[in-house]
């Protein structure tokens, strides 16, 4: 393909279009790995967090097998039969030295309940006891119902608590409830690393609660210290999404069920640059766009250059109408060869043709015969349109004698030849030998093509 202005432009804007599709390419590439990272991460964090509620149930449950022993459950029953200071007391004698062993190990509370949760002893606080928390009535509800222990999520007051409760029974006779917590922020913070976590609970289930609201749905209310990250948020965040990208964060929400109702969202904040798999992808795709960049450039670059250069200077060589070289193409070449033929061509009564068949046809003959006359010679030999119906074939490395015999060969070609199917013409021939001296070489030449019009045309004169 003749790389010319049109081909040049067309080419240059198949290249910007493949250039853009190839960086539109890695930015969807890109951005499903990130997705499938950040998805991967939201499920590890959820999977940690779940096997922590698990194992945090695991050991409240060991621990009320090691404490509620025997003696204990029958100190239990004793209280039962005979509800009073003294039963109750000796419960406090002997379960409060195990209850500060605990606190060590992080129990937020150890809580001995009535089966329908009324308050027994709460080894926090000893002298407060009868009273039945509604979270906890609802807890032992469920207890006695589904026949298993409760563990979840409930919130009270003081704001969002994580509870096991345990049912202890003895010859199948319901006697009480052991509530064993933990500090439930100790553990999240375990599975999701002690910054930028934080809780939020739909303010309808804490309506008069004085918890901040948090900046990034003001429907909740927040317990943590994340909005610092969000100085600049003023959309509503959907937690419901569970992935959301805020600016430089991404934000994972886990939402909190309590009895079964969703309360609200543990929700942890990650900065993007923390994740050094995102950093990995973006750092590799980033740099496969510079050098594809970089290649893009570069031959966009020799491309203009080559045109610039190249084509623009070739042109100027040839002819328009018949893409052979002009006579100032022919002359670069006359300048450095020392050893070549010439012949020099006149189509005859041309002047005619232009009469009989009209410029247009003439033109298309002319084209035909540039063709015609590069096809009858070798590859290194150059054919030239000296101007006009004038031809100039310049035969390097060819003696006279050879160069008359191209010419009669090319002569008796185009007698033969009907161009257009019926259109036929014939030339003159003039044929020379450098001599030193092309001027001299082409006058020479040009006297016998006149010889040869003169003596009757369609002839080679040598
Ligand atoms: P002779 O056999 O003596 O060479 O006769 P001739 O008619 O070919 O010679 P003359 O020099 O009288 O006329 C040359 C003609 O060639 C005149 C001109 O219109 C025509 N010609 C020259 N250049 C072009 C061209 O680019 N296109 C067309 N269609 N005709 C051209
Ligand atoms: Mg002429
Ligand atoms: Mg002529």
């Amino acid at each position: 393909m003749e790389l010319n202005k049109k081909n040049l432009i067309t080419l240059i804007v198949s290249l910007t279009f493949g250039f853009i599709i190839f960086i539109y390419f890695v930015e969807q590439k890109k951005s499903e790995k990130i997705n499938s990272i950040i998805n991967n991460l939201y499920v590890e964090k959820k999977d940690l967090f779940l096997s922590e509620k698990q194992m945090i149930f695991s050991e409240a449950e060991l621990i009320k097998d090691l404490i509620f022993d025997k003696k204990i459950i029958s100190m239990i029953e004793d209280y039962i039969q005979n509800p009073g200071e003294k039963t109750r007391d000796d419960l406090i004698v002997e379960l409060f030295p195990k209850y500060l062993v605990l606190k060590k190990y992080k129990v937020s509370q150890f809580h001995l309940m009535l089966p329908n949760g009324a308050s027994l002893i709460r080894f926090n606080d000893v002298n407060k006891f009868g009273d039945i928390v509604n979270e906890m009535a609802k807890a032992a509800n469920y207890i006695k119902f589904k026949k298993e222990p409760f563990s979840g999520f409930i919130l009270t007051k003081e704001g969002l608590k994580f509870v096991n409760i345990f049912p202890l029974y003895k010859e199948g006779i319901h006697l009480a409830n052991i509530e064993i917590a933990f500090n439930y922020r100790d553990f999240l913070m375990h599975v999701f690393n002690r910054h930028y976590i934080a809780f939020l609970i739909d303010k309808k289930f804490l309506p008069n609660s004085k918890m901040p609201l948090c900046k990034l749905n003001p429907n909740y209310v927040i317990d943590g210290d994340v909005c610092k990250y969000f100085n600049k948020v003023h959309v509503k965040v959907d937690f419901n999404k569970h992935i959301n990208i805020l600016g430089n964060y991404i934000v994972f929400s886990y939402p909190i069920y309590s009895f079964n109702k969703k309360i609200g969202y543990f929700i942890k904040i990650i900065p993007i640059s923390s994740i050094k798999e995102i950093k990995d992808i973006s750092l590799s795709y980033t740099n496969s766009v510079i050098l594809i960049a970089v290649i893009y450039f570069i031959i966009l670059f020799f491309l203009i250059l080559y045109y610039r250069f190249v084509v623009v200077k070739r042109v100027a060589d040839l002819d328009k109408l018949t893409q052979i070289y002009n006579r100032r193409g022919c002359e670069k070449f006359l300048k450095s060869y020392k050893d070549y033929s010439i012949i020099l061509i006149d189509i005859d009564h041309f002047k005619q043709i232009n009469d009989t068949y009209g410029h247009d046809i003439g033109d298309k003959i002319l084209q035909e015969f540039g063709k015609l006359l590069k096809s009858s010679v070798r590859a290194n030999d150059i054919v030239c349109r000296w101007g006009g119906e004038e031809f100039l074939i310049i035969l390097p490395h060819t003696s006279y004698e050879n160069a008359a015999e191209v010419a009669e060969k090319i002569r008796k070609k185009v007698e033969e030849t009907k161009i257009f199917g019926n259109i036929q013409i014939t030339i003159s021939l003039g044929v020379s030998q450098f001599n030193g001296n092309f001027e001299k070489t082409f006058k020479e030449a040009d006297e016998k093509l006149y010889i040869a019009k003169k003596t009757g045309r369609n002839k080679v004169i040598f």
